[in-house]
């Protein structure tokens, strides 16, 4: 039983009578409260990069520098630049997949495709990030899945890109589409990393909501990848699975229905190419 917030009016109804009306408004506070802590995480997500960044223009403005101090103060300038273009694009994807139509079932892309993208962003970043994970990305099944390409790849990227920036360097990470008896399709990233404690999971995929702030912040992280995610499988009818062993490592996964499965024949693992 949920605590309930009621409105009540009364309305003059007849020659001296009233009626109560009740209206439950929990769902409409809910809603405003949700939308008023959204502004004041965006707001205080960009106040934070945006103070260092004008602190940095102003030293620049009014201290004589040695070259190579200068040259610092720019790199931290571009690395907070950068992270308000990141929030910045992130927003706009949420803001993007809460205003369109759900992806229909007219666009059919190979799974062999979007792992194949998928490893190459994964490689990328990895390179950027100067890390020397063991990728491991299993050959996909025969199959084709319907939707928005883009949404799916992003969902699959942003999951690669959690176990590459959460995963201490060099351990191994799995990436596999598997599918089950029923003909619904699960795609999973497996890594080895530091775990999540159980009472953070359920908040996980919460918009902003980070175990650990700074170290979500220091590999460029916006807090907002898990909820893209969460949107893009939620469209396309799926649902989200996360499982994690603090000091062993964490599964997150996500399945679509079988309606949007399409298996080519003989269904036998074909290279990833
Ligand atoms: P962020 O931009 O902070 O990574 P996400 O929404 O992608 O935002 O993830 C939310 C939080 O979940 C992260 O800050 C991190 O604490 C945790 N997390 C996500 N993926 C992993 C992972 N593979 N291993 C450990 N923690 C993770």
């Amino acid at each position: 039983s949920r605590p309930v917030r009621v409105s009540l009016r009364l309305h003059p109804y007849g020659e001296g009578r009233l009626l109560l009306l009740s209206r439950d408004v929990t769902t409409l506070e809910q809603a405003e409260t949700m939308r008023r802590d959204f502004v004041a995480n965006v707001s205080h997500e960009i106040r934070t990069p945006l103070t260092v960044l004008a602190g940095f223009v102003e030293t620049l403005q009014n201290l004589p520098l040695a070259e190579d101090d200068r040259a610092r103060y720019l790199g931290l300038m571009a690395q907070q630049a950068q992270r308000m273009q990141s929030l910045v694009n992130d927003l706009l994807t949420l803001s993007r997949l809460e205003g369109s139509p759900t992806p229909g079932t007219g666009e059919w892309t190979p799974l062999n495709t979007l792992t194949t993208r998928c490893e190459s962003d994964a490689r990328a970043l990895s390179d950027l990030l100067h890390k020397q994970h063991r990728l491991v990305f299993e050959a996909p099944p025969r199959a084709d899945v319907a939707g928005s390409s883009s949404e799916l790849l992003s969902a699959m990227s942003n999951l690669v890109s959690n176990a590459i920036r959460y995963t201490p360097d060099g351990q191994a990470i799995e990436v596999r589409w598997q599918l089950d008896d029923s003909g619904d399709l699960e795609f999973s990233v497996q890594d080895t990393g530091a775990g999540i404690a159980p009472e953070h999971l359920p908040r996980l995929t919460e918009r902003f909501y980070r175990v650990d702030r700074s170290r979500s912040r220091e590999t460029g992280g916006t807090g907002l990848g898990l909820a893209i995610v969460k949107h893009v499988v939620q469209r396309h009818g799926g649902e989200m699975r996360i499982a994690s062993t603090p000091g062993a490592g964490s599964r997150f996964a996500f399945v679509l229905p079988a309606q949007r499965v399409r298996q080519l024949s003989g269904s036998v693992a074909q290279p990833a190419t």
